[in-house]
């Protein structure tokens, strides 16, 4: 039997055209599936977003579906981590450049907005409809169907919905109410692309700063760009509407660390952020009905593991293979979601862990981190591997 004969469903709506949502509606196109993607942005608006990490058990997945090779090219491969302490002495390195022996892949960092261009891109030449300026705002179940409303009043039908809206996930609110919130971390984010000729940055390397009292993380990019993040745990700081007032928040919060990262900043024409980062440690359930959650919306997780993107990779091919394999919509959401739990969970334990050591350090609980760090890069590596090495398959049969 060929893919495209065994599905349970023929239509699918798809919310959200970020990470998930494009990539399942790619792999529901190979089960011959009418998938429409409904993005709230406007295609305008692609700009929006810094920039991210893809990992190699993320990039198995773009490669299954024949996009490795264009995602590294609009990306640039990052070589490894070198970890400075706040007068800028290295501490630990984690290197890459085994990982595609090791691993399959070696991690790609990539703008966000090129990443959701090229995924929304590649699933309409798939024949997905792919629609921005599409906003779900309600969602109905009918007999054989889930029906959602657009605003502006338009409402589409289709056999399942899938919630791929992330973090503050409006599918969830609407099909699964009285889910926990996502929860603040404590930290903050805000990020950037600069030019700064000055800045002692390897291309290819990122290297990440325990400062005083915030941490910051520099990526050199190919053509000389720095593409940086700082994390800080100034919420209200962060809050203040003028960027420049921000800008000098984050300032402050360097003095006294390397100079080159406030060369950095100050070198930025315009701030990205503030993202006050959530995450969603564990959702009762993921589905009800027709609807089922993936990616963010079922289990966010802050940035610090770079596996957020990559599990919403993994989620699309595991959910359409379960639609595939299964003998009705529930039951594949209700196998998607047990094959899934433990591992996204584990992720975003993990995460959280690899945040609360951003934070900043009195000055004897810093002497500490600076001398144990190896030892905890080492835990961190280990961990890492583990995430890196899983493996999604198309071909397998769900269990
Ligand atoms: C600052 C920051 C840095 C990060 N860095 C990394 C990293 O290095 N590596 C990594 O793997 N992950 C990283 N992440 C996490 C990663 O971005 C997410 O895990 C990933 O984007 C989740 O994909 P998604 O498709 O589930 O959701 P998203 O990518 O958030 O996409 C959701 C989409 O749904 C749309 N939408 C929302 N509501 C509606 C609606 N009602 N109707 C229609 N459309 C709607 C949104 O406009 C959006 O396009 C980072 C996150 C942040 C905030």
């Amino acid at each position: 039997m060929t893919d495209s004969m065994r599905a349970p469903i023929q239509r699918a709506l798809v919310v959200g055209g970020g990470v998930a949502g494009p990539t399942v509606a790619m792999f529901l196109r190979r089960l011959g599936v009418r998938a429409t993607v409904l993005e709230a942005r406007s295609a305008a608006e692609g700009d929006a977003g810094a920039f991210l990490g893809l990992a190699p058990n993320g990039l198995q997945v773009l490669a299954e579906l024949g996009l490795g090779a264009e995602l590294r090219a609009r990306g640039a491969v990052c070589e490894g981590l070198r970890f400075t302490n706040a007068r800028g002495r290295c501490i630990g390195v984690i290197d890459h450049r085994g990982h595609a022996r090791r691993f399959g892949a070696q991690m790609v960092m990539i703008r966000r907005a090129e990443l959701h261009r090229a995924l929304m891109a590649a699933a309409a030449e798939r024949g997905a409809d792919c629609r921005f300026g599409a906003k779900v705002v309600a969602i109905a179940e009918r007999p054989g169907e889930v029906v959602a409303r657009l605003e502006g009043g338009e409402e589409l039908a289709a056999d399942v919905l899938l919630g791929c809206d992330g973090l503050r996930s409006r599918v969830r609110a609407l099909a699964l109410p009285g889910s926990p919130a996502p929860a603040f971390t404590g930290l903050c984010d805000v990020g950037g692309f600069a030019r700064c000729p000055g800045a002692p940055l390897e291309p290819g390397w990122t290297v990440m700063t325990f400062g005083r009292r915030a941490f910051f993380g520099a990526f050199a990019a190919p053509g000389g760009e720095v593409w940086w993040f700082h994390n800080n745990g100034a919420r209200e700081a962060m809050q203040v509407v003028d960027p420049e007032q921000r800008r000098a928040a984050i300032l402050a919060l360097h003095a006294g660390d390397p100079g080159w990262i406030a060369d950095v900043v100050r070198a930025t024409p315009t701030l990205l952020g503030p993202w006050a980062l959530h995450d969603i440690m564990t959702l009762p359930r993921w589905h009800a009905g027709r609807v089922c959650l993936l990616g963010d919306a079922a289990h966010a997780t802050s940035p610090s593991a770079g596996q957020g993107a990559s599990l919403a990779l993994e989620d699309a091919l595991v959910l359409a293979r379960c639609l595939r394999d299964a003998t009705s919509p529930q039951a594949a959401f209700a196998g998607f979601e047990q094959e899934r739990r433990a591992r996204v969970e584990a992720v975003v334990r993990q995460a959280r862990k690899n945040g609360d050591g951003k934070a900043p350090a009195g000055p004897v609980a810093a002497w500490f981190r600076d001398r144990m760090l190896p030892l905890f890069l080492r835990a961190g590596a280990a961990a890492q591997a583990r995430f890196y090495e899983h493996r999604v398959e198309w071909s397998t049969p769900t269990a």
